[in-house]
């Protein structure tokens, strides 16, 4: 396979780029490849190869890139302008719609990403109650700001993950193991009438793809509920992924608020927080409560968005999980086959491999698979004309552009590459 250019890209960009690139999960050794163009459910690079793309960039190309229905509408959009500072008739529209299909909505906030989306959510909910502990799962990602920067730990307050981040800024955030009720019950005892949140992502995404066991989150619902703390979930990657109003329809769960991103923005950069209207009227200027953004509600985002949520109707998603399905039945044969005992994850369009014969359902479990394996793995893929995350901490996306014949293909690309390892 030809890299030559991608390599002689890579060679500038980290003179001007730190890293080379622009967010850190993209630098892979050793080099990424460039990208110049994709559709449908391909990506290709600047030595021309193509690649059958399972990261999707990390999520939002759930209806396949360079959609002709999304084209069709920004190009129209593009012409009456890129951003207002000032309302717009399409934000109202596409807040109904999230208020129609999301049990918890009834108002919406837009921002312009996930992060944005969950560091003000975390705000809220302590403008509300006047506390300050939040508490947050291990491995659960929420974005890159400082309070949610802590991953590794066990039960007490956690170290920054990053240089940079003020141990004061990490202080109140609380660490327990996910699929883990005694330990939330523990934390919460502990701290009575202290902690203002507990953030979940509803399927771990951002540490490969761990569902929730039975009852884990109605338990964190009631224990919530019992103690005045404010449910919020994360749904950044599983809003309008894993059904029409995200994880909290799929499950039976209502929280108290919920964060979006990635999806939402029809493939522009966008997020959103929504919940009970006797919360979100906190947000300035109707309440106190601090939140803005110059390109908050910019109708290019708003208006993907809306486009995004014709195609994203009910009937969108059956074929989709049927995929989802094909895709882990697929590779579960091929390990059989092989007589490996990976683990296969997955809920629906998301799927993780995990290089360990032992049941992966948190953090300290997902720690214990081989990831440099898993990278090995990464390269014989993409060999073989396959893109997946470069980790075995994110997780393999489907979109509706996927046929079955590019997931026969990808499997035997699974079959070449673990063979070879
Ligand atoms: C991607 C992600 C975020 C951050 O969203 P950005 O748009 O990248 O800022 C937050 N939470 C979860 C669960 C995510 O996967």
């Amino acid at each position: 396979m030809k890299t030559e250019k991608s390599k002689k890209l890579f060679e500038e960009s980290v003179n001007v780029l730190p890293g080379g690139v622009s967010s850190p999960v993209r630098a892979y050794k050793p080099y990424p490849f460039f990208a110049t163009k994709a559709k449908g459910s391909k990506i290709y690079d600047v030595d021309e190869n193509e690649y059958i793309d399972y990261c999707l960039a990390y999520g939002p190309i759930i209806f396949g890139h360079a959609n002709d229905k999304i084209i069709n509408s920004s190009v129209e959009q593009l012409k009456l302008g890129t951003d207002y500072g000032v309302p717009s008739e399409k934000e109202i529209i596409l807040a109904k719609e999230v208020i129609k299909r999301v049990p918890c909505a009834e108002m919406v906030r837009f921002t312009n990403s996930g992060t944005e989306a969950t560091m003000s959510a975390i705000r809220l909910a302590r403008g509300i109650t006047g506390r300050e502990k939040i508490i947050k799962f291990e491995g659960a990602y929420h974005g890159a700001h400082d309070s949610v920067l802590v991953k590794s730990g066990s039960g007490a307050a956690g170290k920054p993950d990053s240089p940079g981040v003020p141990e004061q800024a990490t202080i109140n955030t609380i660490l327990v193991p996910y699929n883990n009720p005694d330990a939330v019950e523990e934390v919460i005892k502990e701290n009575k009438d202290e902690i203002a949140c507990i953030i979940v992502e509803p399927v771990m995404g951002n540490i490969g793809c761990v569902p929730p066991k039975e009852g884990f989150h109605k338990f964190l619902r009631e224990i919530t509920e019992e103690n005045g703390i404010i449910f919020i979930f994360d749904e950044v990657i599983t809003g309008f992924r894993l059904s029409p109003g995200g994880a909290q329809e799929y499950y039976g769960i209502v929280p108290d608020l919920v964060t979006f991103g990635k999806i939402l923005g029809g493939g522009f950069p966008i997020g959103a927080i929504a919940g009970k209207k006797e919360y979100m009227e906190q947000f300035t200027p109707s309440g106190t409560i601090y939140q803005a953004g110059t390109f908050s509600g910019n109708p290019m985002s708003i208006n993907a968005g809306i486009t995004a949520m014709e195609i994203l109707n009910k009937n969108f998603y059956k074929d989709l999980h049927d995929k989802g399905e094909y895709l882990r039945h697929g590779i579960k044969d091929i390990l059989s086959k092989l007589d490996l005992n990976y683990q296969v994850n997955g809920v629906e369009s998301m799927t993780q491999v995990y290089f360990t014969d032992k049941e992966v359902y948190d953090y300290d479990t997902a720690q214990k698979a081989d990831s440099e394996g898993f990278l090995k793995y990464f390269h014989k893929l993409l060999e073989n004309g396959v893109f997946i995350a470069p980790s075995q901490y994110e997780c393999a996306f489907l979109s509706n552009q996927h046929s079955i014949e590019d997931i026969d293909k990808t499997l035997d690309a699974i079959e070449i590459a673990l063979k070879e390892l």
